[in-house]
C-alpha cells in the first residue's frame, strides 16, 4: 500500500471536520475522492500533505508515519500536491516557478534540468513558454505548469485538489488523460474532483466523504452505474 490513512480524526481548533476516516491508495492507482462542498475533502488532503496535523489517527505513507510532519519533510518522502487554485506565481516565469518545486529536495542544478526536461516532455508549452510570466498563460496552460512544479520533487504519489476547476471542456480531458498517463509512470494518484463523472471514468476506486465520514467506497467503475451515486453525484 502507497498510503494508509487510518481512522483520523481532524479539524480546525474548534471545528471538528473529519471523524474516524480510512482511505487506502495502492501503488499505481488512481482513488477519487467525491463528496459535497463542506464535507472535507480538502481537509483530508491537507491533513495528508502535512498542513494540518491529525487529532487522532495515523497516516502511512511508503510505510512510514507522516501524520503531523512537516510538509517539506513529507515531500522528500515522495508525497507532493497539486493544490486548488494551482497556486503558481503569476508574476514569476514558468521556470521560477517551476524551479520552487526543487527546493524541498535541495536538488542540485544538474538534477533540476533533468527534472524540468521531463516536465517538458509532459508538457511542451513549459518549453515554450519557459521564460514568460506565468501569469500570461491560460488557466490550462498554468494548470499544467501546477502539475509541472509537483513534478520537480519526483513524487511517487500526488494529491490533487480540484485539478479542473475553472478549466473549459477539452483542457479537462487534457488534464484527466495527464493524470492517467502519471499512472503509467507508476505514479500514485489521489484526486479530489466536483467533475465527478470524468474523475470515475479514469479511476481505479473511489470513496465519498459526507460530514467528515467515509459514507462509500468502492471500484469507480462500479459507482458510474451506482442508481445513489448517479442520482446524488453524476447530475442525474
Ligand atoms: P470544498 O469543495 O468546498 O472545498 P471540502 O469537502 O473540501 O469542500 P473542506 O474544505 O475540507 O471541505 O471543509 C470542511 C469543513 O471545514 C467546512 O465546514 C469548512 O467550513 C471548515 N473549514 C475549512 N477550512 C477551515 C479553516 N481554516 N478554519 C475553520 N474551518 C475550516
Amino acid at each position: 500500500m502507497m498510503l494508509e490513512v487510518n481512522k483520523i480524526f481532524a479539524g480546525y481548533q474548534k471545528v471538528k471536520v473529519l471523524h474516524d476516516v480510512t482511505v487506502r491508495v495502492a501503488s499505481s492507482e488512481i482513488v477519487c475522492l467525491l463528496g459535497a462542498n463542506g464535507a472535507g475533502k480538502s481537509t483530508l488532503l491537507k491533513s495528508i500533505s502535512g498542513v494540518i496535523s491529525p487529532e487522532k489517527g495515523q497516516i502511512m505513507f511508503g510505510g512510514e508515519r507522516i501524520e503531523g510532519k512537516a510538509p517539506n519533510h513529507i515531500v522528500r518522502l515522495g508525497l507532493s500536491q497539486v493544490p486548488e487554485g494551482r497556486q503558481i506565481f503569476p508574476s514569476l516565469s514558468v521556470k521560477q516557478n517551476l524551479l520552487l518545486g526543487t527546493y524541498a529536495n535541495r536538488l542540485k542544478t544538474e538534477a533540476q534540468k533533468r527534472r524540468i526536461e521531463e516536465a517538458f516532455g509532459l508538457f511542451p508549452v513549459l518549453k515554450k513558454k519557459f521564460n514568460g510570466k506565468a501569469g500570461s498563460m491560460s488557466g490550462g496552460e498554468q494548470q499544467m505548469l501546477a502539475i509541472g512544479r509537483s513534478l520537480m520533487s519526483s513524487p511517487k504519489m500526488i494529491l490533487f485538489d480540484e485539478p479542473s476547476l475553472g478549466l473549459a471542456p477539452l483542457v479537462v480531458r487534457d488534464i484527466f488523460r495527464t493524470i492517467r498517463q502519471l499512472r503509467e509512470e507508476n505514479m500514485s494518484l489521489m484526486v479530489v474532483e466536483q467533475n465527478a463523472k470524468s474523475t470515475l471514468r479514469i479511476a481505479d476506486r473511489a470513496y465519498i466523504l459526507e460530514t467528515g465520514k467515509v459514507v462509500k467506497e468502492g471500484l469507480a467503475k462500479d459507482f458510474l452505474e451506482d442508481e445513489e451515486v448517479r442520482r446524488r453525484y453524476l447530475g442525474r
